[in-house]
């Protein structure tokens, strides 16, 4: 039996003809990286090979490193191999990865999502054989809310808030998340003030996609100059210090998981937005079934309930296990969070 095109080793996903890993776990010579989160790109690699968007993100990251950035759709062979990267919407650079050897055709997704959040490049569909997907939210009860209306509640609070006297203190991610928020906050309402990690992410993206004005919280920042504005934070920020500078204050989270009832509560927030950079339940068929693929395999999320479905519904579907999905995980954003303030 031939070997598959691509196979799941104790490094990463790896092509054997071209000597390639896609989104390694561990450090090796050649790497297709996806997107910058830091569950998809590692350090220590030789040679990285991106999206020309992802290049500063990851640059930013990892600091110096050996990186190659491509455009959307370019084809590049490695050994006869073909290999391209395709938009998959999930933050600003991130790419699904197409490989093509002897008319067989993969597609590795990353992370993705297929709602168009205005600053990240749109899904595209792309035709294989072969769909490696993720399901972070790969359960029926994840049906999401268009961002129109979720990012209309978010400035609504923001106002209601300000009429009360308080400072609003929203969590999300520091790359994607806050970069989706802060592009839709809107600033009639007042001013948008930002933590540290957010702030650094934010101005190595401002060449790419136009921001609103934010104002980064330092020491000589007043609690005065707070008051009734908005302050974007990693979700480590809450519960620490930092944060009693922003008191009297109303905390929320923008997440997929402020889907889950009981996890506002367990965090402690006072408010849940359900807006994530994944895709719902039905986002996920829907690609699956425009892929035109026979066989997808599950790597983070739900895999097992996800791809026993997707087997009900005919396809050869599996789960492999990879070291993907921490970024979700607020452990690792925390640990992130920590080195950069501590630093
Ligand atoms: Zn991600």
């Amino acid at each position: 039996m031939n070997k598959p095109l691509l196979e799941f080793t104790n490094k990463g996903i790896y092509c054997a003809v071209a000597k390639v890993y896609l989104d390694p776990w561990k450090p090796v010579q050649n790497a297709i990286i996806s997107h910058g989160h830091a569950d998809h790109c590692r350090w220590g690699h030789k040679r990285y090979i991106t999206h020309h968007r992802n290049v500063p993100i990851i640059s930013h990251r990892l600091g110096d490193i050996q990186v190659t950035g491509k455009e959307w759709g370019e084809t590049f062979s490695i050994n006869n191999v073909k290999f391209s990267l395709h938009p998959a919407g999930h933050i600003i650079g991130s790419s699904q990865i197409r490989v093509e050897h002897k008319g067989e055709i993969w597609v590795f997704t990353g992370d993705y999502k297929t709602e168009n959040d205005g600053i990240s490049t749109p899904y595209e569909s792309v035709k294989c054989h072969t769909f490696i997907t993720e399901c972070t939210f790969g359960l029926p009860a994840f049906s999401w809310t268009p961002q129109t209306e979720v990012l209309n509640n978010i400035n609504n609070w923001w106002s209601e808030n300000r009429a009360e006297g308080k400072t609003s203190v929203l969590f999300g991610y520091s790359l994607g998340k806050a970069q989706r928020l802060l592009k839709y906050l809107d600033t009639d309402i007042g001013k948008i003030y930002t933590h540290g990690a957010i702030e650094k992410m934010t101005e190595v993206l401002r060449p790419l996609v136009d921001f609103p004005e934010t104002n980064l919280i330092t020491r000589d920042t007043k609690k005065t100059d707070l008051l009734g504005n908005i302050v974007l934070a990693p979700p480590s920020a809450h519960g620490s210090p930092w944060i009693r500078k922003m008191v009297p204050y109303v905390t929320a989270s923008a997440s997929g998981w402020m889907a889950f009832r009981g996890a506002r509560r367990r965090r402690a927030i006072d408010k849940g937005f359900v807006l994530s950079d994944h895709c719902d339940w039905q986002g996920l068929l829907a690609s699956i079934e425009a892929t035109g693929a026979e066989k997808v395999i599950c790597t983070h999320g739900y895999t097992d309930i996800f791809s026993r479905y997707l087997r009900e519904q005919g396809y050869d579907a599996r789960t492999e296990s990879t070291q993907y999905g921490e970024e979700e995980n607020e452990v690792t954003v925390e640990k992130t969070t920590e080195s950069i303030m501590s630093s």
